[in-house]
């Protein structure tokens, strides 16, 4: 037996006896089974932080991190055998954060080793939850015009201002924030900021949305001191990262968008949910109109898919580039056509918000469809995408 084959033996047999029955089945979006991590998450089901810890202490979450950054140094090959044996057993991820798949990365890219030691290891173990305060009530799309400042006392950065759009910080631990440390330069004034949400002076509010979630916050920074040893990169160089985080963030939205698109929030396919509401006729959906859309939107699932895997080869081990935003401008407007999709073929049982005579799905798909509507909002608009695309990928003029 090889080394790999019995490295593969070995994943087998620790999943089989690791892994939690309660989390065989589908994650739903915005559930309460979301393995976000952190301090301060309540989950519905207490197996999910445990097989958090359990693959957090393999350091199996990012096993190809090195272990002093909470990872085990798996060799690309062992790393392989383990995603594939996970992806076979049904495997849920241990850990789905905003630190996993926005900051890691640029930490690994720009910042100190001792920052990288004193940061990453909580974000692969789930220990630290993250959130990110790019967004201000005047720079959204024109993100470059922040105002959140934060000037040099010494010893630390004193941060004033205030952030919007928030996802979830008031269930965070830390953010990592976008600040002006230089008012005389745009672009150049920029700096990339970690700020733990316990500092005296911050403060969160919540906003209340269609939906009737208040995924969102306002974030206020009063006076707020910062260690000078909180800031990644150097003072200014934080638009180059933000600018790398957000390809990052691009390209996690794309392939979550590509690993939700068959169906419903619930795994069902659009062809099986036609058939629940529009009938069967010999095995097919009885409508043709219908039939007809499903099949559209099948094949464009597909070629989204082979685009993605494209875009993913492309880059390589480089990780992913300003394709990130095709990808990301096609899954959202796709996403959205799933839920319009789903809502025509659904008729009045996609008006249900809660109770009878709505099932679970029923109103699953009805808040979700509510929730698509951001899609071409959040990490950047549809309209910014398509700047991007022009720009950077087709090297058009400005
Ligand atoms: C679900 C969701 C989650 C989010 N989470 C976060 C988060 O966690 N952290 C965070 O910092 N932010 C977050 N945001 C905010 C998000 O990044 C901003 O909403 C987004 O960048 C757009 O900014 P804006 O809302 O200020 O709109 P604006 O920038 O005011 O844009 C308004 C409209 O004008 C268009 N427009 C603007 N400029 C141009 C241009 N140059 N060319 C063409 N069209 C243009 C836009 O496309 C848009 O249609 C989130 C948003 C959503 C919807």
């Amino acid at each position: 037996m090889t080394d790999l084959e019995a490295f593969r033996r070995h994943v087998r047999d620790w999943i089989a006896a690791n892994y939690p029955d309660s989390l065989r089945g589908p994650l739903l979006p915005d559930g309460d089974d979301t393995p976000w991590g952190g301090r301060k998450t309540v989950y519905a089901n207490p197996d999910v932080p445990l097989w958090m810890e359990r693959m957090g202490a393999k350091g199996w979450s990012r096993p190809e991190w090195a272990p002093e950054h909470g990872g085990a140094g798996l060799a690309p090959d062992e790393a392989r055998v383990l995603r594939e044996e996970l992806a076979a057993a049904g495997c849920r991820p241990p850990v789905f954060s905003f630190g996993l798949l926005m900051l890691a990365p640029v930490l690994h890219e720009f910042a100190s080793e001792p920052q990288k030691r004193r940061f990453l290891p909580p974000i692969a173990r789930g220990e630290i939850r993250w959130c990110q305060g790019y967004s201000e009530p005047g720079a959204g799309s024109d993100l470059a015009g922040l105002k959140t400042r934060a000037e040099d006392h010494g010893d630390h950065w004193l941060v004033n201002g205030q952030k919007i759009w928030t996802s979830y910080a008031d269930w965070s631990d830390w953010m990592f924030c976008l600040v002006r440390t230089d008012a005389e330069s745009k672009h150049g004034g920029i700096s990339f900021l970690l700020i733990d949400m316990t500092t005296p002076g911050v403060e969160t509010r919540p906003i209340q949305l269609i939906s009737g979630q208040s995924p969102f916050c306002e974030v206020f920074f009063t006076d707020v001191r910062v260690p000078k040893e909180n800031l990644v990169g150097k003072p200014g160089e934080g638009w180059k990262i933000a600018k790398r985080l957000l390809q990052f963030e691009r390209a996690g939205i794309s392939a979550q968008v590509q690993s939700g698109t068959g169906g419903t929030p619930r795994g069902t396919s659009l062809a099986d949910l036609a058939k629940r509401y529009c009938g069967e006729d010999g095995g097919r959906i009885a409508d043709a109109q219908v039939r007809e859309q499903v099949a559209k939107h099948e094949m464009h699932s597909e070629a989204i898919g082979l685009t993605l895997r494209r875009v993913e080869a492309e880059s390589g081990k480089a990780g992913p580039t300003a394709a990130s935003s095709i990808t990301k401008a096609l899954g959202a407007k796709h996403n959205k056509d799933k839920f319009e999709l789903m809502l025509g073929i659904m008729g009045q049982a996609a008006l249900g918000w809660e109770g009878d005579p709505f099932d679970i799905e029923e109103i699953e798909i009805c808040r979700q469809w509510l929730r698509s509507k951001g899609n071409s909002i959040e990490g950047g608009t549809s309209e910014i995408q398509a700047n991007i695309v022009a720009k950077q990928v087709l090297g058009l003029p400005d």
